[in-house]
């Protein structure tokens, strides 16, 4: 799938597994619904305010923040790597992997790593790899990339995913989720015991101290990063916060947009590999990623993209992204996210649907916790996308001749008088009804047919 085919593979989507809208639909309203819960809890919008300075700061000012963070993590003891992209990036890993003879691999969820396909690098180079958070355990097994950013299964149904346990652990085709889950558990056990590395993403890294901190409910992310003996965080590097004393309410604010919860059942703040005595990696390393961040920080207009914490928030609000979930789209970004990044990422000519893929009602930005103007955004790259000729051909022309009609009174009286005569005559009463003409019925595969008022604007504005 790509993000260029994203209309198609949404209405096919929508026509070929219904049930998909319903699972979608239902998880993202109760996490919508337990964001704005726990937004009420606090003065959600000073607080919002405050995390968009400080992460404006943080980008306005990231060069200079990489580098402490740099120092901060060698101090620690961290071995720090810089990937200009992601072929860079999956060089540093493919280099750990031989160094260190690595046969087997645990992974905590992290978009980057998604975005990096380190899954079939690693599978390449021999190396057996276990998602370890429960929803992307099930998609690995279903060989399905994950459909939104913090619940990657939130498309597939229980029924769905008891077929899948039942097929491949031979549970009973009722078995209860808790019973699914300890399935899953036992097998997941086995591979922390026995990996030799450790895969994580950060949700921050915290330049002051060189903290790495790692949100999570499963506490399979503590269990990937403190048993093998090598941990690698993949870190994008607008993932970065100035100071320690930040990232106490960033935790919070995450959390409460992410799921509604005041704080993720697990938080882990790494500070560098064991130290004598103590239990825990020998070695951790930090891959710092860049991969399209740069330029997009470089844009005047769609750099506030990068102060994403990919909380979800936006996507849980969207009612684009509840009629379908995240594979549409096409890319590892999806929802109201995805419509602004992918582009930022993949180039316009690649990802120009996504930005077309909202109705502009605003949910996503009073839902995103660092208020990302994912509308003004959209319109950004609508701009963009027309001045670049991207849409198909007819619509050029189409909205050409319209713009040509619109800003000529002259033009406009005679085109509508033109229309009303037509539809004056025998037979023509019913034509922007007739479902039979192509464009009409796409028009009215969803809404109410035409309609024109028995009177024009104009005449009744100029009686007013
Ligand atoms: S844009 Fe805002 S709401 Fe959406 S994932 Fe990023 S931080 Fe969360």
């Amino acid at each position: 799938m790509r993000a260029r085919d994203y209309p198609k593979e949404a209405a096919r989507l929508l026509k070929e597994r219904p049930q998909v809208k319903e699972a979608v639909g239902g998880a993202t309203r109760h996490f919508d619904q337990n964001r704005q819960r726990a937004y009420r809890e606090v003065d959600a919008e000073a607080l919002r305010e405050w995390a968009r300075r400080v992460k404006d700061h943080l980008l306005t000012h990231l060069d200079l923040y990489l580098e402490k963070a740099e120092a901060a993590l060698k101090r620690n003891g961290v071995q720090v790597h810089w990937a200009r992209d992601k072929e860079e990036a999956r060089r540093v890993l493919a280099h750990l992997v031989r160094e260190k003879g690595v046969r087997r691999a645990v992974k905590g969820k992290s978009m980057l790593s998604e975005e990096l396909e380190v899954n079939p690098l690693l599978e390449g180079l021999g190396v057996e790899v276990f998602e370890t958070d429960l929803g992307e355990y099930i998609l690995q097994l279903l060989g399905q990339p994950p459909s939104h950013i913090v619940g990657p299964a939130i498309h597939l149904s229980l029924g769905e995913i008891r077929r899948l346990f039942h097929a491949r652990f031979q549970t009973p085709l009722d078995a209860p989720p808790e019973e699914l889950a300890q399935v899953a558990r036992r097998t997941l056990r086995e591979a922390f015991l026995s990996a030799d590395l450790g895969i994580s993403g950060a949700n921050f890294l915290v330049a002051e101290t060189g903290t790495i901190a790692l949100m999570e409910n499963e506490g399979n992310i503590r269990l990937s990063t403190s048993l093998p003996r090598v941990h690698v965080a993949l870190v994008g590097i607008e993932k970065l916060l100035p100071h320690l004393e930040d990232l106490a309410h960033f935790l919070s604010l995450t959390a409460r947009a992410a799921t509604g919860q005041r704080l993720s059942t697990y938080v882990s703040l790494i500070q560098g590999p064991a130290r004598p005595g103590e239990e825990g990696p020998q070695e951790v390393h930090v891959v710092l990623v860049d991969n399209g961040r740069t330029a997009l920080l470089a844009d005047p207009e769609a750099w506030e993209t990068l102060r994403c914490l990919r909380c979800g928030a936006c996507l849980n609000a969207c009612p684009v992204y509840r009629q379908t979930g995240g594979h549409p789209y096409g890319y590892v970004y999806s929802g109201p996210i995805g419509a602004v990044l992918d582009p930022g990422l993949l180039g316009l000519e690649e990802a120009h649907p996504l930005p077309y893929a909202s109705t502009l009602c605003g949910a996503c930005l009073e839902a995103c916790p660092v208020k990302i103007p994912i509308p003004r955004l959209l319109l950004t790259w609508r701009h963009r996308a027309v001045e670049e000729g991207l849409g198909p051909g007819w619509e050029r022309a189409a909205m050409r001749a319209f713009a040509e009609v619109m800003t000529r009174p002259g033009l406009y009286r005679v085109f509508s008088k033109g229309l009303r005569g037509l539809l004056a005559l025998p037979g023509g009463e019913g034509l922007l009804e007739n479902r039979d003409l192509p464009l009409i019925r796409a028009w009215t595969q969803g809404r109410s047919g035409l309609r024109p008022s028995p009177r024009p604007f104009h005449e009744l504005w100029e009686e007013a």
